[in-house]
């Protein structure tokens, strides 16, 4: 992991927007590229000497950057490294915060280790994956994690959590919430199942493996869910339009039955939902219920393909904010108000927005 006598590299005035799968956004005043946690103390001094706030960067897919940019010091997640801990059968596996997320579910693919085959096709960085629980298609990174090594940023500390203390929900964890902007993610370390068999538990998995008489290698889930993002614009490979997205742009909402009840009154009275229709939904941990926040957006008028200047819903999957080219990081925010704004009049329901707002003033989240 370590280079020796590695130099820390700072740059300054550093565009930001080349470094964010969205491709907008001004420029950071100073940028670290840290390609090992040694050099994060030096980079925290650096930071604190000219009094800077600090921000960290993963693979910038899940971030949007404002036109002034970022006044402070971003700190670019380079640290490479991939260990299994366990020789003999290579069931848990430490990886540094720089791999690159979707190598590592290839590469647990190709031995056969079972546990993210579903969190196949994510853009971004391993460090970056345990800030939001990544998920998809039935699976979660939380049920996978058995502790994550951070960096205190006030003491320099390194720590070790346990997946327990790492607090994680829906999309949420100690990261994104209580500690936020106090860790640095440098390891996460992994418990696979060797030659696991996968598990098909979304609706979209089950229909593409409908009608087979064999279940399933890992192999081959990993290549439907890989094809079905496809056909949602949900991998950055992609050629076709509608791949400078952050994925989805606002969260599922995760409610108390009843108040879910009173957004589906709402709804019927309001004249989205037929006398016999009921509002989709599924179920969430603590008996409470998670609605399907691609429903709200396009009920609310936003369907896929609508477009607001040089931005717009992409025309594959309703709750991704597309660049459509040229756009601004302004346009963005204009178009997620006019659809929470919608949403909240129509529905009285709160759309919480997925990725990182940087640079931006209180008020434009
Ligand atoms: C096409 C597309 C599809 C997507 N599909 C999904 C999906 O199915 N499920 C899903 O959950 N997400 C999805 N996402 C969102 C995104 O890919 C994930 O949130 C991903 O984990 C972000 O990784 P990143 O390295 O790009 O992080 P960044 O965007 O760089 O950062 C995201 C957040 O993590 C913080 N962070 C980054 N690295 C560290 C670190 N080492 N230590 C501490 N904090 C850190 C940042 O400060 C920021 O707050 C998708 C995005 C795109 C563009």
């Amino acid at each position: 992991m370590k280079k020796p006598g590695a130099a820390l590299s700072i740059r300054e005035n550093v565009p930001l927007a080349p470094y964010t799968t969205l491709g907008v956004g001004g420029a950071a005043r100073f940028l670290a590229s840290i390609r090992h946690e040694d050099q994060i103390p030096e980079a925290l001094e650096f930071a604190r000497a000219r009094a800077c706030p600090v921000f960290v960067f993963g693979g910038g897919s899940n971030i949007l950057v404002s036109d002034a940019g970022y006044p402070g010091m971003v700190f670019r997640m380079e640290i490479r490294g991939i260990w299994p801990l366990d020789e003999e059968n290579g069931e848990f596996i430490s990886v540094a915060a720089g791999e690159m997320w979707d190598g590592f579910v290839q590469r647990c693919v190709d031995q056969n280790l079972a546990g993210v085959e579903c969190l196949s096709g994510i853009p971004g960085t391993v460090g970056a994956a345990p800030v939001q629980n990544i998920g998809a298609y039935g699976q979660e990174i939380s049920d996978v994690i058995v502790s994550i090594r951070v960096l205190d940023r006030e003491t320099c500390a390194i720590q070790e959590l346990s997946g327990r203390e790492c607090g994680f929900n829906y999309r949420e964890s100690i990261f994104n919430s209580t500690g936020r902007d106090r860790y640095i993610i440098l390891k996460v370390a992994f418990s696979l199942r060797p030659f696991g068999r996968p598990r098909i538990r979304y609706t979209d998995l089950e229909e593409y493996f409908r009608g087979r008489s064999k279940a399933p290698n890992i192999g081959e889930v990993r290549r439907a869910v890989v094809k079905i993002r496809e056909s949602k614009g949900m991998v950055l490979n992609g050629t076709e339009g509608d791949i400078k997205s952050a994925g989805s742009f606002f969260k599922n909402p995760i409610l108390e039955p009843g108040e879910a009840g009173k957004i589906e009154n709402s709804a019927r009275d309001r004249g989205h939902l037929a006398s016999t229709e009921n509002l989709p939904r599924l179920a969430a941990p603590g008996d409470r219920v998670k609605l399907p926040a691609a429903w709200f957006v396009e009920r609310a008028g936003f369907q896929k393909g609508y477009t607001l200047g040089n931005v717009g819903v992409s025309s594959r999957h309703p709750l991704a904010l597309v660049n459509n080219g040229g756009a601004q990081a302004r346009e963005f925010i204009d178009l997620m108000h006019r659809i929470r704004e919608k949403v909240q009049s129509e529905f009285g329901l709160a759309l919480v927005p997925e990725p990182t707002l940087l640079g931006f003033l209180e008020h434009d989240g």
